[in-house]
Order: C-alpha cells, then structure tokens, then sequence
C-alpha cells in the first residue's frame, strides 16, 4: 500500500510519465498530457472564415475533447440560441431502385437488401405528413427521392413542385434531396418555396471514391454551386463509420469550409449498416468521434445548423446532450429516417425538456415552437 503510494506521488511529480500510456489509438491528447495540444484561438473567433487551412482544422479536431467541446459552446453561444433545436420530419418520397451505388445505402439497386424500391409518392399523403410533422413541432420537413439525376422525370418533377408550394405554403421549411440539379431545376425548386437542398458531401475528396464510383466529388460541388446560385440554402455533411479516418473527418470539414458562403446546414450522420451493403459489417463509430467531429464543425463552420442526423437512435440522452452542448443544433423526428429508425416526436420532445431545450423558429415565420414537452418546474423522467 505504501509503496503503491509512493508510485503515485511520484507520478504526481512527474506527470509525463503517465502520458504515453494515456493516448488512445488515434493519438488524440488525454486530460492528463503535461502538454496538451495549445486550443489555436484566433481574434477572428466565432466569425465566418474561408481561408482555414486543413492544417488548422485537424488541430482543432486532434485537441483535448473537452477543450473543443467547450471551445464549440462558447463559438455556439456567439452565433445561436443554445436553448433552441430545430426539429425537422424527413420522408421518403421515392424509395430504392437508385442507380448510383453508395456503399452504405440500402436503396441502391447495385446491392440486395430488405428495401423494395416503389414509384414516386402521391401529394396528398406527403402533405398528410408534413401537417402532422407541424403539428408535433417540426418546421422543417424534407423530401428525399433515390434518384441519381431529375433526367426523364418530368412529371416527377412538375408533382415534386406541387409538394414543395403546398408544404410552403403550411408555413414550414421545405427541404428536398433528389440527387444532381442542374441549375434550371435548382431554380424551378426555388419558385416553388424550396427553402433548402441536401446534397452530401459525404466524407473527404480523398476518401470519397471507397464509397461512391458512379458520381464525382466534384459532381457533387457543381450540384451544390447550383442551388447556392439558386437562392436556395445548402444543407451539405457527411457519414461517420464508412471506415474512413479522422484525416477524412477533418478534410470534409475542411472542404464546406472553403466554400465562399458556408453550407447553412450540416448534417453529421452515422452509419447505420444495412444487410445486403458492402458497409454491412462496419464497426460503429465511437461516440467520442460523433462529438469531436460536431464540435470542430461547430468551430469551423460558426453560423451552420449542425445537424445530428442518422444513427441519432444509437445514442443515448447523455451522449445526445453532450451532442448538442458540442454544437449541435437541429434532429429529425418523427417516426422514420429515410431507410433507418428515428427517435419518436413524444420522446424527442420530453428529452429536449428535460434539458431545457426548446424547438427552433421556422426561418421564416419567426414564431417560437416551443416543444410542449412538460409542465413549468417539472421535469419528466428520464427514459434513456
Ligand atoms: S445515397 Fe442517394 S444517391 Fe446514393 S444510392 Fe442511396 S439513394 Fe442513391
């Protein structure tokens, strides 16, 4: 006993001695480094930059992760409302059958899984969806279609439009994900009401070809560019857990972040395997590395929704509350992802009380939706 204590209090003295042992596998610092990686604080903190460099941006990511996730609340706090969370409701309009071949996805046709591909949705029980999303809290509610391109899909097309002014016109935000626009169809969406675009990134420039081979990366930034010069907001992330590194966490960061105006929304979604993908067997990614990557977006990228997206059931209430005081400020809810489980409105909603957090205002309308998740003073139990 004495001994052993005689060990500690010189390691005590001698804290180095102890940091080789405490650096975990990707070499990020531990809290107990004598010399933790200094956090690079800049005088242009919390402002917009292009001009990171992917140098700065892997410092930040490799960084104690408690000095980053509070280095991400205090970037929070400077651009948005920590009490506010914008809830968004995603409903597949038109599933499988998608001739690009993602390695993670389950409505490729180039894999065999559980989703059976079926013809573009009818209006009415999109819009049946969407006031049932607004009446449970969301202002956001997104379309997403597993199509590579709108080629040949003029009626699609003309019915996706009609989709798009009616949910508008419910005073909700109207995001859509309907593969490569070009920029006459990115201007059409805009006529209509279309409030935002999701066309992901995905992971780095460099990595990017292990998942997808039937469309460029730099297929994708012309997509994107089309709807910026559309008017239409971009929404623009990522997937973690496709066996990529942290160097490709960083450089899709890195890569929004040289964009003249930043994408208005990141979604940070992680793998959810599905039988059938090449990805099925991927080992999940660790929770430690959902918040790094948040907090170095919410670093990097200071006015962007960080959007916790899918794989968000695999979490906990610990790990998602951390989440959002890593910057993360918008979830999907309601009853399904595209293809994966989502987190139920009642449960959502109690979880963000508890916390107290409250659902974000539709950018437009400017009202408060504040979710009606509990009595003033009471705090529902948690579930988790
Ligand atoms: S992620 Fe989208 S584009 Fe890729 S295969 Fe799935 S539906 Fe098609």
């Amino acid at each position: 006993m004495a001994a052993a204590s005689r060990t500690l209090a010189a390691l005590a003295r001698r804290p180095q001695a102890l940091a080789p042992a405490l650096r975990n596998a990707r070499g990020h610092a531990v809290a107990v480094d004598p010399h933790p990686a200094a956090p690079v604080r800049t005088a242009t903190e919390g402002a917009v930059r292009s001009d990171w460099t992917r140098d700065e941006v892997q410092k930040i990511f490799d960084a104690p992760l408690m000095e980053t996730i509070y280095r991400a609340a205090s970037v929070h706090r400077l651009n948005h409302d920590p009490s506010r969370i914008q809830l968004c409701t995603l409903m597949n309009i038109k599933t499988g059958g998608c001739t690009e071949d993602c390695k993670y996805c389950s409505q490729s046709s180039s894999y065999s899984t559980p989703t059976k591909a079926s013809r573009l949705v009818d209006i009415e029980p999109v819009l049946k969806a969407a006031r049932e999303a607004k009446a449970n809290g969301s202002t956001r509610f997104c379309m997403g279609a597993a199509w590579r391109d709108l080629a040949g899909r003029k009626s699609g097309f003309e019915k996706i439009l009609t989709m798009v002014k009616e949910v508008r016109a419910m005073d909700m935000e109207v995001c859509t994900t309907l593969g490569m626009l070009s920029p006459d169809q990115a201007r059409r969406l805009k006529e209509a009401g279309l409030s935002a675009y999701n066309h992901n990134l995905d992971t780095s420039r460099e990595f990017y070809p292990e998942v997808i081979t039937t469309r460029t990366y730099d297929e994708r930034l012309t997509t994107i560019q089309a709807v910026r010069e559309a008017g239409i907001s971009v929404c623009s992330g990522g997937i973690l857990g496709l066996g990529e590194k942290d160097e490709d966490r960083v450089g899709l960061i890195w890569e929004v972040s040289q964009m003249d105006e930043h994408p208005e929304s990141f979604p940070v979604n992680t793998l959810v395997p599905i039988p059938g993908t090449p990805l099925e067997g991927n080992d999940p990614v660790s929770h430690q590395t959902v918040l790094r990557t948040i907090a170095t977006a919410r670093i990097v990228l200071p006015k962007t929704i960080i959007r916790l997206a899918a794989g968000r059931h695999t979490f906990n209430e610990a790990e998602q509350a951390l989440a959002f005081m890593a910057g993360a400020n918008a979830i999907f809810t309601g009853e399904n992802m595209l293809t994966t489980p989502c987190s139920p409105w009642d449960e959502d909603k109690a979880m963000l009380g508890r916390w107290g957090l409250r659902g974000m205002r539709s950018f437009e309308d400017g009202e408060s939706t504040d979710v009606p998740s509990q009595q003033p003073g009471k705090q529902p139990e948690a579930t988790a």
